[in-house]
């Protein structure tokens, strides 16, 4: 999913998105209530023909954006700022549900509370019960029959405490899983093994969402293990830096062996950038002109993602997945 976090991928109409072969995206509920609001988005007639996307959408619970802003969390709800004119407010598991409900995305996700690694085992403890709880509240609000409702798995890297998660929210049956609360700062070889142990125990028939991890030698590494879908902001945001994920690994435009270069940023990408544009040209709008340079190279990082999520589909069918493994090595650090 690639994420339009207040209606609109960064410099990236979604009518281009389309065009690459995506077909759901991400929203940022935390900042779609605040700016345009969740009624006046509902008045429009919901996300979809408020941001003229077609395909699915998926909207967070906004939990994960105050997390960051430094709310505080009680039992009840959590309280936070606005970014926009700093006003205090208030989100309660409820509110998260009926907030989704009126921005009427396809999949909305229950209200949690992350934890940041490394945490001492307490607090990830009473991160995690609250989650639990609050799930609980989430399912019993939950209105529309039009739209599922994901619950989220917590706990860290500790073990014992992932397996009472997984067991606890599989049990109020959701319409598909999140595995939270990763890529907040542990080590990666601790993310995929939590993830594999996750995917140990959640059911089969029903999505899971590792959210917050799409860099593409995670990526792969989690599709091996079990999971479905996704979200990253990366290859709009590295594109608006001058990066690019490529076939032979990451490229950063502005560098000065590309002055003169006539290569393509990308010989085996069929992406318009990659097909129209020398990488002279990619290094001289990373000094003249960034905002066009991040259009291009946000069309190249997307097609370079659904290319690479279209080669896995076809060759777990046709058992070569450990080869696309091969492909994403350059891609760890
Ligand atoms: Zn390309």
């Amino acid at each position: 999913m690639p994420v339009g976090t207040r209606g609109a991928v960064r410099l990236f109409p979604y009518d281009l998105v389309a065009e690459i072969g995506f077909e759901i995206v991400l929203a940022n509920t935390y900042h779609m209530m605040l700016r345009p609001g969740a009624s006046i988005v509902d008045a429009l007639g919901g996300l979809h023909s408020f941001t003229g996307w077609d395909g699915a959408i998926l909207t967070d619970s906004g939990g994960f954006q105050v997390l960051s802003l430094g709310a505080s969390f009680d039992e009840d709800g959590v309280s936070f700022r606005s970014v926009y004119d700093g006003a205090k407010l208030r989100l309660t598991p409820e509110d998260a549900v009926e907030v989704q409900e009126l921005l009427g995305s396809d999949i909305a996700m229950v209200l949690d509370v992350c934890t940041m690694l490394p945490a001492d085992r307490g607090e990830l403890k009473r991160n995690l019960d609250l989650t639990l709880a609050w799930a609980k509240r989430s399912k019993a609000k939950k209105k529309r029959s039009d739209q599922s409702l994901f619950g989220i798995v917590q706990g860290g890297t500790d073990a014992e405490l992932r397996k009472r998660s997984l067991e606890e929210t599989c049990e109020l049956s959701f319409d598909g899983y999140a595995i939270g609360g990763l890529a907040v700062g542990e080590e990666r070889s601790l993310t995929l093994d939590t993830v594999a142990s996750c995917t140990e125990i959640l059911p089969k028939e029903t999505p899971r969402y590792l959210m917050g991890v799409g860099d593409p030698y995670s990526v792969v590494h989690a599709i091996e293990l079990g999971v479905d879908m996704f979200d990253c902001v990366a290859p709009s945001r590295i594109a608006r830096h001058g990066v690019a994920w490529t076939s032979v690994g990451k490229v950063a435009v502005k560098q000065a062996r590309y002055i003169q270069s006539s290569e393509p940023l990308d010989p085996s990408c069929l992406c318009e950038t990659c097909k129209r544009y020398p990488l002279a040209l990619l290094n001289h709008l990373y000094k003249v002109d960034v905002e066009t340079l991040g259009v291009l190279l946000t069309r190249h990082n997307l097609t370079f993602m659904q290319t690479l999520i279209a080669t896995c589909r076809s060759s777990i069918r046709v058992g070569t997945l450990s080869e696309v493994k091969g492909f994403v090595e350059t891609y760890y650090s």
